[in-house]
This record gives C-alpha cells, structure tokens and sequence, in this order.
C-alpha cells in the first residue's frame, strides 16, 4: 500500500489478483464459451455455488495436512461467529449441493459443471495467483470406469477446441483405500531410510501426507522419488482392473496419455484414477487442469456412499497459454455504428435513432460533448465503427442523415425516417453486441 501510496496511486488491487480489463475480456468469453459448449457436447449442466462455505466443509474434504488447508485459505469468522472460508477449489461444494439437494435421487450419473472464482492464498507469479477462475466438470454418482474416460475426454476436447496444441496428459492410479494404506505404509518405510537426505517439507509430509512426497520438486528430493516404490505395482486386483480399463477407452477414444506413476494431487479426496494436462514445455509445477476419482468424498461430507469423478482447470493459465501460442480469440465483430451529429437540434435527433439502432440490435456509440465533426469522425475510426450516421442541421432541414460505410469510404444520403431500417438492412445483425 505504501508504495502504491509513493506511487501517487492509494489503492491497488490485492496481490494475486487482477484486473480483467475490457482488451482481455475477448479471451475470457472465447474460454467460457468453449467450457459451456464441450459441457452442452457431454451432457453437463451448470451449477453455481456460494463463494464461501463452511470452513469444515474444506477441511474434511481437500485434507487438513495438504498446503491448501493448512497454508492457503482464506478463513474468517464471520459476525455470527461461524468459521467461513473462501472457496479454495470447486468439487467439495459441488459434493456439497448434491447431498444438500438429494440428488441422488436423479438418475445418475449427476453431470455438473461451474466456472467459478477459487482464492488461495499463495505465492504470486505467472500462473498462480491468490483467485483464480476455475472451470470444473463432475459426474457424481457411477463408479463405472468409463466416466474417468469421459472426463478425461472432456477435458482434452476443451483445450482442443481452443486450439491449443503440444499438451500431454498425465495419468496414474493411487488405488482405493485399502490398497493404497498397504502401499504408504512400504513407501514410509522406504522413506525413513532417507529421512536425513529429505527437504524441510518433504520431512513433514513423511508423517502428515506421505503421499505428497512423490510430488516433491526439489532435485535432492527427485532423487530419491526416483526409485520410491510405485504405487500402480501395488494396487488391488479391482483398482488394477479399473484402471486397465480407463486406459483402454482412452486408447479407443484416441486421446494419448503418459503413463507417469509419480502423479498425485494437492487434494486428499483422490482415488484410483488421476491426471493432470500439461503443456509440453513445461515442468511440472504448471498443470493446465487437472482431476481424477473420488470415490469416497460424498460419504466423507455425510452423504450415502456414491462415487464420482471430474477435473478442474485454471482460465488464467489457459489464456496464458492461448497467448504464448498465439491462439486470438475471435473477435466481436458485430456492426458498431457511430451517431455524429452537429448543434444541439441535430444531437436530439441523434439519440432518437441511436434508440431505434439499438432496438434493432446494433451496437451504437453516440458523441459525447461539444467536439467537431472531424474529431467525431476519428473517434467513430478508433472505435472501429462499421458505419457512421452523420446528423447535420442542413441535412435535418431536409429530412435526411448522412450514413458513411468506413470501410468503402462510400456515403450517401438517406431520408431521416428511413435511417433505422436501411442501416438494419446494411449491416449484418444477429451476431450479438460488441
Ligand atoms: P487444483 O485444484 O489444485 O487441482 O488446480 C486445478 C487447476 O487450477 C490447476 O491445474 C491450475 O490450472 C489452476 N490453479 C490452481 N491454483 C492456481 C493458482 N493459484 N493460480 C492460478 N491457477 C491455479
């Protein structure tokens, strides 16, 4: 705040936030629009939830021990004294709606998707900021290996529609719960023999979370991942058969995938099937999205047992990554007409027929303030006008508006009365509002 202050500006926004002014909105409706129509493609609905929740709800769910639980959310107590927390991911209130609305009384599977505001309080830089946007997709309630494909499949048809090119997916099983207790019991004990070697992080999820250990980036730390017993060489017949099978549709699909037995999430809530999608370029501390099974989380947040699946992806890296590879978005090109008019009988007029334009659909910009027809004319230039309407006192004695195509450079007149509906005419309407 103080160097804000210096700065000459008094406020900010808070770090790790940002802005998203009106050049980037194109590239946000371009990702929201192509999360919505692969949605339609599936069969996933849209849900909305609160932004905050029950800090329990998050505690239960992601895992106390994970960093998002213990380091990251934000957690207030609100006046009634109830703990509150911003949501840090989207699955455990969608888990949350569904035993909330008896959904499992619909036919299941349930299929939900939302696009929604995650804050975590983390380190800022490129790629991870303390809120987010998030598009998360879940089908809750079938524990039939073919739903892992499907949201699978989702997600890579959502980046594919995009454009976006040179991504691998990560896959790997981390078993059910019976198999996975047997094989973190033989990965602890492998791990009390480097004890000494490990990272101050990595020392404290020997005992929290050893499952994260795999997750560990540091290079000492790699090493001894390296050769860390793997989970996949330990899961039970049925994990095994299910996670042959997920391998199976994907191949059928014909989405290739990485085999990659180091994989495991932030969350706790994971079991069996996970993946992560990355760009190829990067290490792995920069997922695009990423998902996998939870079989046992509704049971956990006090629903009857139902399995689920879904994933989750970062806008803001998706349009970082639409921007390095040079993907634009398409750009609203609907008519913009621009109203210019001279004196102040001629401005009445004016905002008359932007009226009738904007009935008619268009997008009108009508001068503002006492400005000369030249500088109107350039302001109708940079706002990339298709057309301009010049309303001008001699014209208005006659009956008639000058209407300009910029492009052509052409104008003609046309009577004053006639001006909404030849304009209609011209331009092409229908493809919505810039
Ligand atoms: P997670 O909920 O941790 O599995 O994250 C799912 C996806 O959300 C990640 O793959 C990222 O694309 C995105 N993401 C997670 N944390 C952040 C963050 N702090 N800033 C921006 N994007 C994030």
């Amino acid at each position: 705040m103080l160097a804000n202050v210096s700065r000459g500006k008094l406020y900010g926004a808070p770090r790790g936030t940002q802005d998203i002014l009106p050049q980037d909105q194109p590239y946000w409706t371009f990702v929201k629009e192509k999360a919505a129509e692969v949605c339609r493609r599936y069969g996933y609905q849209r849900i909305d939830t609160p932004i905050f929740e029950q800090t329990a709800l998050f505690s239960r769910s992601v895992g106390e021990g994970t960093d998002i639980v213990d380091k990251q959310m934000y957690t207030f107590d609100d006046r009634g004294g109830d703990s509150m927390t911003l949501r840090p991911e989207g699955t455990a209130p969608v888990c949350r709606a569904y035993i909330e609305h008896g959904m499992h009384n619909l036919r299941q599977p349930v299929r939900l998707y939302y696009i929604a505001p995650i804050f975590r309080y983390e380190r800022p830089q490129a790629g991870r900021y303390r809120q987010h946007w998030q598009f998360g997709a879940e089908a809750i309630g079938e524990a039939h290996p073919a739903l892992d494909a499907e949201a699978i499949g989702l997600a890579w048809h959502f980046y594919a529609s995009l454009g976006l090119r040179d991504l691998t997916l990560q896959l790997n099983s981390i078993g059910c719960r019976s198999c996975r207790s047997t094989y973190l019991e033989k990965l602890k004990d492998y791990y009390a023999a480097h004890a000494r070697s490990l990272c101050p992080d990595c020392k404290a999820r020997l005992s929290r979370n050893p499952l994260r250990l795999l997750d560990c980036k540091k290079p000492s730390c790699q090493e001894i991942v390296k050769v860390a017993p793997r989970i996949t060489e330990h899961l039970c017949q049925e994990c095994n058969r299910h996670f042959r099978a997920v391998k199976d549709y994907l191949e059928h699909m014909q989405i290739p995938f990485e085999l990659n037995p180091y994989l495991v999430r932030g969350l706790d809530y994971y079991t069996r099937t996970v993946f992560e999608v990355q760009p190829r370029d990067i290490g792995g501390q920069s997922a695009l999205g990423g998902g996998g099974r939870y079989d046992d989380l509704i049971e956990e947040l006090g629903g009857k047992p139902t399995p689920a699946v879904g994933f989750g992806t970062g806008l803001e890296r998706v349009i970082l990554n639409l921007r390095k590879q040079g993907i634009e978005p398409p750009s609203p090109d609907s008519a913009r007409v621009y109203v210019a008019s001279v004196g102040e009988q001629a401005r009445k007029e004016a905002m008359r027929l932007a009226t009738a334009l904007r009935q008619r659909g268009m997008s009108v910009t009508t001068s503002s303030g006492d400005i000369s027809l030249k500088s109107q004319l350039k302001q109708a230039n940079s706002l990339g006008a298709t057309h301009t309407v010049i309303v001008g006192e001699d014209e208005l004695r006659r009956g008639v508006v000058v209407v300009r195509a910029m492009a052509e450079g052409e104008q003609k007149e046309v009577p004053l009365d006639e001006a909404a509906s030849q304009l209609s005419a011209e331009v092409q309407v229908g493809r919505g509002p810039a």
